[in-house]
């Protein structure tokens, strides 16, 4: 008999819901504040949660974060009278799976617990492929660091490994980047797929190493029943496909990318517009040696850009005139043209994750190496009306402490520019949920 867990602290629409449960034989359990809910939860481990948001003793969003860390497979549905789209999101980034509205009827509720619980698995015809739905378009970090992994007391709070960043959107899984975060990601798709076939589609920046290198610790290209796509541009020197089996020659490493067991097809980008299923996606080179490449994704919850290596223009065509004796002038110009087309690239992005790797006083040491400062990074997300921007590829010399002093120094920007702009500093295995369009 399955069983559910009201948490609601209006004791009529309680009882009236679980009347709806317990005339389809459900097992119903009722908890009149958010405290006896964490509690009656973690006791009786039910199928389902029906959880109200405005609560005494702990709001619906504690509650789905208590439950979340403690039992993974129960599936929380967060019922609210309140329609914000930032209500919603942080429901689901608290850990909850379905965002309702009252007034409930059961036809809703049904629907709901259909898409939330497993059904038992079918086995799947040849060729047939496992498709992930998530509630609304996910973005994970699983690396966030530039350079090189740095591992360490020092960098426990934001990460060491190298960049890598997951989003689940319309059914598809994008992987943006290769660097050492992608061994994290590929043991956790094997755990959630298990036996199942994965469709994965892997969006290459640029090959320096920080980008690439871990591929080669990626498990699920190492199993033939995973589709992997790979797309990247090609390189200043040599095409994709030679770059990526380059670093996997014998010198190197044990296995070569041919002997990867999985269906890898590595595709160069030839436009600068194409599509990965129902996801659009618009290119951009970056500043940066070489060919490198930022993306913006768009996805039925809103767009995702993606710009981990970048230097802005600014100083350093000032710089580079000033070295070269040539027209200041027209390096100024230069650059604010450059910088107002990606200005218009971003333009209304929700989430930017941006090279944010100096502050400014190390850029000033570092002009003309390819990387971002923090006050530049700041104004061009301002500029751009980005909703939230994440700071992103952390020099491997800045430990935790520094980095939280560049985060609270970026958002004193931002206060001081008198705009909404939410700022993160990027943080291996965080999460970022996009609040889907609102659909009744
Ligand atoms: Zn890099
Ligand atoms: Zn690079």
């Amino acid at each position: 008999m399955p069983t559910v867990l009201l948490i609601e602290d209006d004791d009529e629409s309680r009882r009236a819901t679980s009347l709806l449960f317990a005339r389809r034989d459900w097992t119903v359990f009722q908890a009149g504040d958010g405290a006896a809910g964490i509690e009656l939860a973690l006791k009786h481990r039910p199928d389902v949660i029906l959880c109200d948001l405005l609560m005494p003793k702990a709001n619906g969003f504690q509650v789905c974060r208590a439950i979340r860390q403690q039992l993974q497979p129960t599936k929380i549905i967060v019922i609210s009278g309140r329609d914000y789209g930032v209500d919603r999101a942080s429901a689901l980034e608290a850990g909850a799976d379905e965002y309702l509205l009252k007034p409930i009827t059961w036809e809703i509720l049904s629907a709901a617990i259909d898409r939330v619980l497993p059904t038992p698995r079918e086995p799947l015809a040849p060729g047939e492929m496992f498709e992930f739905h998530a509630p609304s378009t996910r973005v994970k970090l699983w690396g966030v660091r530039g350079s090189i992994p740095v591992p360490g007391a020092a960098t426990i709070r934001y990460g060491g490994n190298t960049t890598c960043v997951e989003v689940r959107a319309d059914g598809e899984i994008i992987i943006l980047d290769a660097g050492s975060g992608i061994r994290l990601l590929g043991m956790d798709l094997e755990k959630e797929f298990e036996d199942r076939p994965m469709k994965l589609s892997l969006l290459i920046t640029h090959t320096h190493w920080d980008h690439i290198q871990g591929l080669p610790f990626f498990q699920p290209a190492y199993n033939q029943k995973n589709q992997i796509r790979v797309l990247g541009y090609e390189g200043a020197r040599a095409g994709l496909a030679a770059i990526l089996a380059g670093q996997m020659e014998t010198p190197f490493f044990p296995v070569s990318l041919r002997d990867l067991q999985s269906n890898i097809a590595i595709e160069e980008l030839k436009e600068m517009k194409f599509t990965i299923g129902k996801v659009r996606v618009q290119s951009k080179f970056a500043n940066h040696p070489g060919i490198c490449a930022g993306y913006r994704l768009f996805t039925s919850a809103g767009s995702i850009a993606f710009f981990p290596d970048n230097e802005p223009y600014e100083l350093l065509k000032l710089h580079i005139a000033d070295r070269d004796q040539t027209n200041i002038e027209d390096a100024r110009e230069f650059a604010q043209n450059e910088r107002a087309k990606l200005v218009e690239f971003l333009l209304g992005c929700d989430v930017l994750i941006m090279d944010a790797q100096y502050t400014d006083a190390e850029y000033e040491k570092h002009i003309g190496w390819g990387h971002g400062s923090l006050s530049r990074a700041v104004s061009l997300a301002l500029a751009a009306n980005v909703a939230k921007l994440i700071l992103f590829h952390h020099d491997p010399n800045h430990d935790d402490n520094a980095i939280d002093d560049m985060l609270e120094r970026a958002r004193l920007l931002v206060l001081e520019s008198g705009k909404a702009m939410e700022v993160e500093a990027a943080q291996e295995g965080s999460e970022i949920w996009l609040a889907p369009k609102q659909h009744r």
